[in-house]
């Protein structure tokens, strides 16, 4: 069985939804196909969970309808039985109708769970109505987790048990990705991009032949085009080097994704919906690592400096405090360097997380704070593709190991 993944810019509109359908008909024979929410509904789902919160006259109306026009839209280019969309978007509109009670992170599952559901009704109904045997497949009847709202933990046993009960290959099986329940029966999600790990974890389970991710690039790339004119696929990556690729930020795989089929050697395949033919990046047990430096860009970046008041080191007790902050505040750090009086982090511009974070740092340390920066990875790097990338940019902090170099700049330019 394979297990077929299509991320939100391959469904965003009718022909999507009809590409879709002519990629499964050709080679996705009782696949599972695990869906993402449409385009951008997530953030536009995640607009309407601020207005649901912080309610002003009309804001809820006017993001409740364009929701609706937008699937809406979608569905007039389409043939099918749509009843089950407007019963989720009728469901959406009772539950904002009702005031606002329990905590922001519950609120923002139940709501933004939705687009997935609405996805995988029409990518269902459309496929079904093309004459392919279809099963529309609620996920959170099988992605069991914790009741960690927005980043739920995965009860394996569970989902295990629930997904080989209940997948077949008699038809195709139309999932949502992203979202799973809590073992109270409210509805979890896995975390923003969290679909292509609902596809490892099927995948996982079922012990599928392959993963495919299909997006709207040709694979994996060594760079993000938005950053670089020459760019070049990788055709073959090992599981170590993707992991890697993905952990520093490449965004075109899920982090997540990776570990379950390393463990079970399933291939993933990352492939272009445009061009379905072509054989784009596969991941999996090779021998030799890549050949050529990957680049991995994020801006945005914050590097926060701590230096102890008192006289003390920087050492485990200081380190765990740090850390203990840190994972409270639930911010991600993406570098850290130590010297014995100082420790700096990098790390995400949160503005909802780290002015409150910052804070309770200052409580036991000097902080400095110095925001706009790049972090740059590169993976296989040399020297001439560290200056490369230095160009017109002031160096504040870099870090090497063997394969792996990081650094932290100011644009100049
Ligand atoms: N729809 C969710 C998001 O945009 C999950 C996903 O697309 O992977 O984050």
């Amino acid at each position: 069985m394979k297990v077929f993944k299509f991320g939100g810019a391959s469904v965003k509109d009718a022909a999507g939804v009809q590409n879709l359908a002519e990629i499964v008909r050709t080679q996705g024979k009782n696949a599972v196909v695990v869906v993402s929410a449409m385009g951008k509904t997530t953030n536009a789902l995640e607009d309407l969970v601020r207005a649901y919160i912080n309610p002003r006259p009309g804001q809820i109306q006017a993001r409740l309808q364009t929701i609706r026009s937008y699937h809406e839209s979608i569905i007039h280019g389409l043939t099918g039985n749509f009843t089950s969309v407007y019963q989720t978007l009728e469901t959406l509109e009772a539950y904002l109708k009702q005031p606002f009670t329990g905590l922001y992170d519950e609120v923002y599952d139940q709501i933004v769970s939705l687009g997935e559901i609405m996805s995988t009704q029409i990518v269902a109904a459309y496929l079904a109505n093309t004459g392919i045997a279809t099963r529309w497949t609620d996920a959170r009847q099988l992605i069991a987790t914790d009741v960690t709202f927005r980043e739920g933990r995965v009860d394996w046993e569970e989902t295990n048990r629930r997904i080989n009960n209940t997948v077949t290959t008699a038809a195709v099986t139309v999932t949502q990705g992203f979202i799973g329940q809590s073992p109270d029966g409210r509805t979890t999600t896995l975390g923003r991009e969290g679909s292509d790990y609902t596809a490892a974890i099927f995948a996982y389970c079922l012990n599928a032949e392959s993963v495919t991710i299909w997006k709207d690039v040709p694979g994996v790339l060594n760079a993000d085009p938005k950053w670089f004119d020459q760019t070049v696929l990788l055709e073959k990556i090992t599981y170590q080097d993707a992991i890697e690729l993905a952990y520093y930020g490449a965004t075109v795989i899920h982090p997540k994704t990776i570990k379950p089929l390393q463990n079970k050697g399933i291939p993933l395949y990352v492939r272009s919906f445009v061009k379905p033919d072509a054989p784009g990046t596969v991941i999996g047990h090779y021998e030799r690592h890549l050949l050529i430096p990957s680049f991995i860009f994020k801006i945005n970046q914050v590097l926060i400096s701590l230096h102890p008041n008192d006289f003390s080191f920087i050492a485990e007790d200081n380190l765990s405090r740090i850390f203990g902050r840190f994972a409270q505040a639930g911010i991600k750090i993406n570098l850290m360097q130590n010297t014995a009086i100082s420790f700096s982090v990098v790390v995400d511009n949160n503005q909802d997380r780290i002015p409150e974070l910052l804070g309770q740092l200052r409580q036991d340390f000097r902080v400095s704070y110095n925001d706009g920066l790049e972090l740059i990875t590169i993976r296989y790097y040399d020297q001439s593709t560290i200056d490369r990338v230095l160009v017109n940019k002031k160096l504040l902090l870099e870090q090497k190991s063997r394969y792996t170099v990081q650094l932290v700049v100011k644009d100049l330019g």
